[in-house]
């Protein structure tokens, strides 16, 4: 990777506190000449310079001596510019970042719940479900339209029939978003697919199947909509971590990392192990939400209001959960779907665990 040394170390400027402008212009075009990017973070006390690409062709001491520059510090970390060692250079320590989709703050005190079908199957079935997650309390509304399928033989979406059913299925996901006051999420399974759905939803979900691919990473960056980023389930915490910065590097720090469960060990009795540990992990390396979805972990759905607790607790921003008024009938993952009444009792026994945990 060109963007960090082989130690895994990322060079940032402090500019001092009366820095002017002109004098941050400068330091922008300087790193400019040296043909790599820079990224500018305005804080509260202070402005900082990230440099993007490779840092090796421009001499440390030279920006560190240029008019305005408090320091030219290193970071020793993979993934700069969403790690909290990096935002609190110019964020209030220890402070997440609030992504705000409609009136919806994620990463804020409250958890948010993102609820609804694995995948979108009807008008009907999009209007009813989304009427009912609202009345239990969700926030968000999503629902598949091209689904990442294990056999090639299996429904694989609406949106697999061609350009006039995916449009239609993410109309019907629109429509029953606006009717109930839901902004809407549905995942990008290519990069042929991101033009069309960046018209029609608040936030692009990326898949686990999709987490290393850097060419769609970069192309749905680049819409400027909040990204929902799952976690490969063969991933460590650092590969999820130092591809975010993909998305990052674009410009687009909306991105809020989702844990969905990784391979499990030997015979196992859930579809994944979700992996509650990297939360907290996860809190202390970025500044970025970090969201669970208790669903396709467990693929079953008597473990999903145990899990759901347990996310909260251990600091969850939100959970993302699969749910179906009629979960038997459901076309995709009907084992782990809940009903909106049994979602409406996991969002109300989160919402007393959330209070009793120290969120900060
Ligand atoms: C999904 O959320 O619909 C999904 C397919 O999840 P994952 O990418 O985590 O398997
Ligand atoms: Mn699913």
């Amino acid at each position: 990777m060109g963007d960090i040394s082989p130690k895994g170390e990322a060079r940032v400027i402090i500019m001092k506190k009366d820095a002017t402008d002109d004098q941050v212009e400068h330091i922008v075009a300087e790193i400019e000449r040296y043909g790599l990017r820079a990224e500018v973070s305005r804080g509260e006390f202070r402005t900082i310079i990230g440099l993007i690409g490779d840092e090796h062709r421009i001499s440390f001491s030279h920006l560190a001596a240029l008019p305005g520059v408090k320091e030219a510090r290193m970071i020793e970390t993979p993934y700069k510019l969403i790690s909290r060692e990096y935002s609190a250079l110019f964020e209030k320590e220890g402070q997440t970042r609030v992504i705000r989709v409609g009136d919806v703050e994620i990463g804020g005190k409250e958890p948010v719940y993102i609820a609804g079908p694995c995948a979108v199957e009807s008008r009907q079935q999009m209007l009813d479900i989304a009427e009912e997650v609202k009345r239990a309390g969700a926030h968000i509304l999503r629902g598949g339209i091209f689904k990442p399928r294990s056999s090639a033989y299996s429904f694989q979406g609406l949106g697999s029939a061609g350009q006039d059913e995916a449009e239609e299925a993410l109309s019907w996901l629109k429509e029953a978003g606006d009717r109930f006051g839901l902004p809407v999420m549905t995942e990008i399974r290519g990069e042929a697919q991101v033009d069309l759905i960046a018209r029609y939803v608040d936030i692009m979900q990326i898949g686990a199947r999709n987490m290393y691919d850097q060419d769609l990473l970069a192309k749905v960056a680049r819409k400027n909509k909040p990204v929902l980023y799952k976690r490969h389930f063969g991933a460590s915490i650092e590969e999820f971590l130092s591809f975010a910065e993909y998305i990052a590097i674009e410009g687009n720090k909306d991105i809020i990392m989702c844990e969905r469960g990784i391979v499990p060990v030997g015979k196992s009795h859930t579809r994944y192990t979700l992996d509650l540990s990297a939360v907290p992990v996860m809190h202390k390396e970025t500044y970025l939400p970090v969201m669970v979805d208790p669903s396709h972990a467990a693929g079953r759905r008597d473990l999903i209001f145990s899990l759901s607790c347990a996310a909260i607790a251990a600091g969850a921003n939100g959970l993302m959960i699969e749910v179906h008024t009629n979960p038997a009938e459901a076309l995709v993952d009907a084992a782990q779907m809940i009903t909106p009444p049994e979602l409406a009792e996991v969002i109300s026994t989160c919402q007393k665990i959330a209070k009793l945990v120290d969120r900060g």
